[in-house]
């Protein structure tokens, strides 16, 4: 076996339909006296329940989280935490709801206690990214890294089949990136393949049954695992393309990732040997890239970046800064190459192993 170091993030995480009764308990336990409970206005009325189980040890709801976090919502998020005396912020909802918590957490120091109701994984990961001028800052703070994540499968049994498609490859592309980072360690490497096995079964159920419950308990476990892959180790390739186009061309998130997951995959498979072996196991399958493109479509994602907003005359543009700074990728990163994958990706091609 090869050497490695592997640092475990602290957190406790409680896992199951029907824990949300559990919340109060686990704030209680964390000997928090006020939770702010965080949310994007659609999910006000969620929250609103939340902040009724909190009782006494809620310090009210704030509804403002926005994809990616402005900076100055964030700044006014800060403004009402300390304005209500919360020591603890409630985050419920996708990414962009625990993006917010962590940055009144960067700020404040206090506890988060995530509540997910996507497959995006942020809440078992230290990065925090804020956006200003139109540019996303990110960072790694174990500040930020909820203190407690609980996991009910029943709030997402609201979440659209056009989220939970996309929102579940984004999951999986955290898992594939982890197995071939240049951190990657076998313990990682066994979370990210049962994470890619469990949402490659339950997302294609879970598009056509929304309340498919089993199904949707394998999916949020699955990201459960995809996120804590992405908190312990670096990215590579896909992460910087799609921070690049959703960060310089505004490109949706989770779609953006489910474009471009199968052509990253594509690029880099046949320099990652272990990740390949463990994504054939995971998707049953010796062309992981083409599976994942299966996958995708199967789910009914937008499969090439012209539908998901991108403009042909801006792929140069988006290889030039992709390929700017140096970074680490299991096969060396050429402009040439980059603008390949992105084209493919545009125009929606099943991938080819190059
Ligand atoms: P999101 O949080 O923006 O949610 C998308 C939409 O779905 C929102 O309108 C939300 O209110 C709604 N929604 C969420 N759950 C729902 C439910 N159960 N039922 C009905 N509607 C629901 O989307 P996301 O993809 O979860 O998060 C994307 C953001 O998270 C991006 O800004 C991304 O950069 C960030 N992110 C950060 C990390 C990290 O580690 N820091 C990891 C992954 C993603």
């Amino acid at each position: 076996m090869r050497e490695f170091a592997y640092e475990a993030l602290p957190g406790r995480v409680v896992f199951g339909v029907g824990s949300l009764d559990r919340l109060a308990e686990e704030v209680e336990r964390l000997g928090v006296a006020k939770a702010l409970v965080l949310c994007t206005p659609q999910q006000r009325g969620q929250a609103e329940d939340i902040a009724a189980r909190l009782g006494a040890r809620s310090a009210g709801v704030y509804d403002k989280a926005e994809m990616h976090v402005p900076i100055d919502v964030a700044k006014a998020a800060r403004a009402e935490a300390q304005r209500l005396g919360a020591d603890a912020c409630v985050a419920v909802g996708g990414g962009s709801t625990i993006g917010l918590g962590k940055a009144i957490a960067l700020e404040f120091g206090l506890p988060i206690i995530a509540v997910p109701t996507t497959y995006a994984g942020s809440e078992m990961t230290p990065i925090w990214g804020l956006t200003e001028d139109g540019v996303k800052k990110t960072g790694r703070d174990t500040k930020v890294l909820p203190t407690t994540v609980v996991y009910d499968p029943t709030l997402t049994l609201t979440l659209p089949d056009f989220i939970s498609g996309p929102s579940g490859m984004n999951a999986i592309a955290h898992c594939v990136e982890a197995m071939y980072s240049e951190t990657a360690n076998p313990i990682i490497s066994m979370m990210a393949e049962e994470g890619v096995r469990s949402l490659a079964r339950a997302l294609p159920i879970v598009v056509k049954q929304p309340d498919d419950i089993a199904a949707r308990t394998d999916a949020l476990y699955g990201a459960y695992l995809s996120g804590a892959s992405l908190g312990a180790v670096g990215m590579a390739l896909h992460h910087k393309l799609c921070h690049t186009l959703g960060g310089s061309f505004n490109l949706p998130h989770a779609e953006t990732h489910t474009a471009v997951i199968p052509h990253a995959t594509a690029y880099n498979i046949g320099a990652a040997p272990d990740a390949y072996e463990r994504l054939c196991r995971a998707l049953n399958t010796d062309d992981p890239a083409g599976a994942l493109f299966d996958l995708a479509v199967s789910v009914g994602a937008k499969m090439s970046l012209a539908e998901v907003g991108m403009k042909e005359a801006d792929l140069d543009r988006a290889a030039d800064i992709a390929t700017q700074n140096p970074y680490y990728n299991p096969r060396p990163v050429t402009r040439e190459g980059i603008r390949a994958l992105l084209d493919d990706a545009y125009h929606g091609r099943r991938p080819r192993v190059a």
